[in-house]
């Protein structure tokens, strides 16, 4: 198959998805090839802040992803040996201290809404493994595999939007530092009680930190920070002695955890890790999302910075192909707009890790 377009997005996540959108609705004719066939995406960036809530909002997302199923999250508790030593509650105007957003919602929304552009095209089970370069050097397309069939994709402009792990960026040969954090996240989801309240829960276990979020559809998604490698061994381990400090926090979730977390094959372990590339722009190329600059799941920020950098490159590419002009100088605005804030970003993820602690000291009554 040999397709034609304007932009070749690789990656179907937050970032690629939002930004075909955007393009296909400025008039640019866009292909997304995704390598998944579009199933599950459990333990994912799903929390979007206020900013984001906004953004989707000015690009009439929000109510398309809302009618899907969201959570606005009321307050911020922190428990220190069963006690409630903090509370952090919105201002009114806010409304909310986080959205839970399941990313097959945002997604589904997203990809609805954009096939409604004849400009847009989404080719789903297809996996990228070739960039292609004109005779300077410029990027201009890609190669790919779907159903055992080779796939063409000729283009003025690539974006790698395909994540952490992003072939492109390795394709493009753009150095890029991974930074480890001194520990993994160990995810699990439960059912609710009844009555649980739509409130993020921070509870310090042994100087880590143990997080439960609670969900969309009546579901709390739980996560242990734990020792950055120490995942194997602790599978050799009864797991027991990980639930006590949960289930003595939160008596009331004693039931149901002893019912849906019974064995290590009930947890997810995320390798945590955040990076910094060299570059985020080359001749007929661009890097967003997680492909550009993994974050921690600290503040659970990755899908947020995600999607205000597809609102930011949005326009840029834009512009770049109404002037058939795809080089590294007409691009590098994106970079220089978005590089600043990521990294505060990043670096703000590094201080509260080291802080955290700290957030349990109860609030002095003066
Ligand atoms: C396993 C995992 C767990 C996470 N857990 C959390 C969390 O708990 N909290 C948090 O805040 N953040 C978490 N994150 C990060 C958060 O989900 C991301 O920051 C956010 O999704 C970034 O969006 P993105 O579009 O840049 O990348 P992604 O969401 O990673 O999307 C990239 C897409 O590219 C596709 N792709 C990859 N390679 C190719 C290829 N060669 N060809 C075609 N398609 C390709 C992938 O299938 C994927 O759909 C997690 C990420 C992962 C991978």
């Amino acid at each position: 198959m040999h397709l034609e377009t304007d932009v070749c997005i690789v990656g179907g996540g937050p970032a690629g998805i939002v930004l075909g959108y955007l393009l296909a609705k400025n008039g640019i004719s866009t292909i997304v090839l995704e390598r998944s066939n579009g199933g599950k995406r459990e333990f994912r960036g799903e929390h979007i802040t206020y900013e984001t809530e906004m953004l989707l909002k000015e690009h009439q997302l929000f109510e398309k992803v809302k009618a899907k199923g969201i959570l606005k999250m009321k307050k911020v508790e922190y428990f220190d040996d069963g006690q409630i030593v903090k509370s952090i509650e919105p201002s009114t105007e806010v409304g909310h201290v986080g959205i839970h957003i399941p990313q097959p919602h945002l997604l589904t929304a997203v990809i609805e809404e954009s096939t409604r552009f004849p400009q847009f095209q989404l080719l789903m089970d297809t996996t990228v493994t070739k960039l292609l370069q004109d005779g300077d050097g410029s990027y201009r397309g890609v190669q790919g595999i779907r159903d055992g069939e080779e796939v063409t994709v000729s283009s003025s402009l690539v974006v790698g939007a395909d994540g952490r792990f992003s072939t492109i960026r390795k394709l493009a040969n753009i150095p890029t530092v991974h930074l480890s954090h001194g520990y993994d996240v160990l995810w699990a989801k439960i059912p609710a009680p009844k009555d649980w309240k739509p409130t993020t829960r921070m509870l310090l276990v042994d100087g880590h930190q143990l997080a439960l979020f609670t969900q969309t559809g009546g579901f709390i998604q739980i996560g242990w920070n734990i020792k950055e490698g120490a995942y194997s061994s602790l599978r050799k381990k009864p797991i027991e002695p990980l639930l006590e400090p949960l289930m003595k926090n939160l008596p009331e979730l004693r039931s149901i955890v002893k019912e849906h977390l019974q064995s290590w094959d009930d947890f997810v372990c995320l390798k945590v890790e955040s990076s910094r590339s060299d570059t985020w722009v080359k001749d007929g190329l661009v890097i967003i999302g997680d492909a550009a600059h993994t974050m921690t799941p600290t503040g659970a920020i990755g899908i947020n910075c995600a999607i205000k950098d597809a609102h930011v490159l949005a326009p840029i590419i834009s512009e770049a192909i109404r002037k058939q002009n795809t080089s590294t100088k007409q691009l590098k605005v994106f970079e220089k707009d978005r590089r600043a804030e990521v990294e505060a970003q990043q670096k703000k993820q590094i201080d509260s890790e080291k802080l955290f602690k700290l957030q349990f000291a109860p609030v002095q009554l003066i």
